[in-house]
């Protein structure tokens, strides 16, 4: 593929698009906005609106939206023609700075958790000038945050807007206590790895559970799946090939740096990466590369799951969040250095998030659990990070700390120890002093920490505004306790005994281990660790005494928010469940269950034939199998009925609904599973009748 380098960003308007579309007073308007210098004036909104305009009519344009995040973790948006007629009545081509500024959806359709009435549907959309304005399917997209009638945010970008903030002026407090006075302001990046699968299209139509649900809810694992390991980092096939050069040519257009592709683990799964940029752009990106990425399978003839585990047997699909600190002088915050026992703002730094991640170990796993039901099938499945959160740091810093802790060097702590020089003759190798830990679910590699538990299909929203939080509140403790020393050299005395006093007491969230053992859970449990093994059990800690105090503290979500939120995470979850109940349900009644009947039906006729004749064995017994299966498939989907009405009929509330449904149907939809794998197992293809996990995999060539 030929990338013409001129293209690139084409399809966003940028800083160089502004420049070129905008007059140069409101140019400095815009940036002065941007960094929050100023508000935006009616007369510069005027102007970018019409500059907005002009340049996306002039790339085939014929509507705009402004494009926001509900809370149903997708996007959304509502078309408007740039058409309007004018006092004569003729056409017109209008966009004005109001329209730009502000939207106004009906609200009433989205999930709310209770925080307006239809009767007050209104709900309003607000520009994010943060992040570019671009270009999909010819629609001006406005990137927007969503807001009640009464200023109650419904969105997931207004918090992490606010979240973004708040830790800029923790961040930038602790840096300049700590001697770098010229920083300004510190902000949080992010580069997300996004996995998924590829599956043909002719097999995605067929499979209602696919469709419906986003995984199989039947299927037997194909005699190979990933047990080789020859389909991670292989060749990519030739046709996801063609398919990613066309997703990179549409993000390359849309100014995301798209850098790495590769084959995944599972057979017919891969993962795609963008270079890291500013957090709240990765989070707005991320929604535009699931999209391309939707939308560019179908041109392929194929479709792309973004399912946590649309699979079962092989491994399912995460999201990597790369997170880094960087001063607006473009040092990164958690470079460790040479030494960095002697990097004392490195320590300080290092030792916030850690006290970060402990203290607020449940609001993760909440935050990694908000998109449904899906990521349960991974988290501690043996092939994603198990669901206790912990910390790997790599021998190199756990020597260090450890010498911190215990004053005399215990260790000698030298960088060169932690690598081995793997051909004599490459004299210069980069030095990388973390190993990778695949099994933990926070990894510290090297000048970042990447989180390893979010799911495929969810935003990276909430996650990243947890952490942004929670590192304000614990540099804003560490800045109390330094504001009012005079002297520098004091100042970095006292930080440094603040770091120990922090890793004495929270050291037990590290963990270098295999986080996939058992030991481990037990190791865990000994130290105090929440292990939350379904979503469900985290979704209460949005609104636990912890939580609300840290959340409003820093005006990220009022109390009545985080109650609403709460009440929307357990509401999806079992609508998730009933949906999985309901479309298992019907691919029984109306599928499975025929194809059975059918089987015995042929197998009966086949037995009539023989009357007179020797009888195979295998007939009888097939016969008298499917029988059995038939009997038990149909008391199990009646058993499971019945638990979805219960779920259904449960009307008190939505956590107990959640529970309910996480109580009852999980079991019951594994208990229907196994009767129609197992028929699976032992039947023609013709009365299976649908596309098994062999035909749906190892399809791609
Ligand atoms: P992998 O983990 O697959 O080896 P990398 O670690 O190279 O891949 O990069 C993963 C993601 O982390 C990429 O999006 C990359 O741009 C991002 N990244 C690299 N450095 C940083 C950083 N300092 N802060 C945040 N993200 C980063
Ligand atoms: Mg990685």
């Amino acid at each position: 593929m030929r990338f013409d380098l001129n293209e690139f960003g084409t399809l966003v308007f940028n800083e160089k698009a502004m420049q070129e579309y905008l007059p140069g007073p409101i140019y400095d308007r815009w940036k002065n906005t941007t960094d929050k210098k100023e508000g935006l004036d009616r007369f510069s909104a005027d102007a970018i609106a019409h500059a907005m305009k002009t340049w996306a009519i002039s790339k085939g344009c014929t509507h705009y939206t402004h494009w926001f995040q509900p809370m149903t973790g997708s996007t959304a948006e509502k078309h408007d023609a740039f058409l309007d007629k004018d006092t004569n009545g003729l056409p017109i081509e209008r966009f004005s700075g109001k329209a730009l500024i502000k939207g106004e959806p009906d609200a009433s359709s989205f999930p709310s958790g209770g925080l307006r009435a239809t009767f007050e549907a209104r709900g309003y959309t607000y520009w994010d000038c943060t992040s570019y304005a671009f270009i999909q399917d010819d629609v001006l997209c406005i990137p927007s945050v969503f807001v009640s009638y009464t200023g109650e945010s419904l969105d997931k970008k207004a918090p992490l807007l606010r979240s973004i903030e708040a830790l800029d002026k923790s961040a930038t407090r602790v840096v300049n206590l700590l001697g770098d006075k010229q920083v300004r302001s510190v902000h949080p990046v992010v580069g997300l790895e996004q996995e998924y699968f590829l599956i043909l299209n002719k097999d995605y139509e067929q499979r209602l559970d696919l469709k419906l649900t986003g995984r199989t809810l039947f299927g037997r694992q194909a005699p190979k799946s990933q047990e080789l390991g020859d389909h991670y980092f292989g060749s990519i096939p030739n046709q996801v090939q063609l398919f990613m050069d066309d997703v990179n040519r549409q993000l390359w257009k849309l100014g995301i740096y798209s850098k790495t592709e590769h084959n995944e683990v599972a057979p017919n799964q891969f993962e795609i990466c963008p270079i890291f940029c500013e957090c709240n752009v990765a989070v707005d990106q991320n929604q535009i590369i699931m999209s391309v990425l939707k939308n560019v399978a179908l041109k392929h003839g194929m479709t792309c799951l973004l399912h946590e585990k649309p699979f079962k047997g092989i491994n399912g699909s995460g999201k990597h969040n790369n997170y880094s600190l960087v001063c607006d002088d473009g040092q990164n915050l958690f470079t460790p250095g040479d030494k960095p026992i002697e990097n004392i703002r490195f320590l300080v730094f290092l030792s916030a998030f850690i006290k970060a991640v402990d203290e607020y170990a449940s609001l993760l796993r909440m935050a990694a659990s908000s998109g449904g039901a899906g990521n349960d099938h991974r988290l501690g499945a043996s092939e994603a990070p198990p669901a206790i959160i912990s910390i790997y740091l790599g021998q190199f810093l756990e020597d260090t700390l450890d010498n911190l802790l215990h004053s005399g060097k215990t260790k000698t702590v030298d960088e060169n120890n932690y690598i081995i020089p793997p051909v004599s003759t490459l004299s210069y190798i980069p030095r990388d002093n973390t190993d990778r830990n695949r099994t933990s679910p926070i990894a510290f590699t090297g000048n970042k920490f990447e989180f390893r538990m979010l799911g495929s299909s969810m935003s990276a929203s909430v996650v990243n505004t947890v952490l942004n939080t929670a590192l304000a509140k614990e540099l804003d403790e560490f800045s109390a306790q330094l504001e009012g020393i005079k002297y520098i050299d004091d100042i970095r005395k006292k930080a440094l005994e603040l770091c120990k006093d922090v890793l004495e007491k929270h050291s037990r969230i590290l963990f270098s281990g295999d986080g996939y053992s058992s030991q481990w859970v037990e190791e865990a449990h000994r130290r105090g660790l929440p292990h939350l093994k379904s979503g469900v059990d985290s979704f209460e800690y949005f609104i636990s005494k912890d939580s609300i105090e840290l959340f409003e503290k820093y005006h990220i979500y009022t109390q009545k928010e985080m109650f609403s939120r709460t009440d929307i995470l357990f509401s999806q979850y079992e609508k998730t469940m009933e949906i999985e109940a309901r479309t298992a349900l019907h691919m029984i009644t109306r599928h499975f269950l025929p194809k059975m009947i059918e089987s015995y039906h042929d197998h009966c006729e086949t037995l009539s034939y023989a009357a007179n004749l020797n009888v195979p064995k295998y007939l009888t017994h097939r016969i008298d199998q499917l029988a059995t299966w038939i009997d038990q498939l149909n008391d199990a989907s009646e058993d499971l009925r019945g638990k979805l009405k219960q779920v259904m009929d449960n009307s008190s509330n939505a956590k107990e609904s959640a529970f309910l449904a996480h109580k009852t149907l999980v079991p019951a939809l594994a208990h229907v599973r196994e009767i129609v794998d197992e028929y699976e197992k032992n039947s023609g293809k013709k009365y299976y009748g649908l596309p098994t996990y062999d035909d749906i995999l190892f399809s791609l060539n």
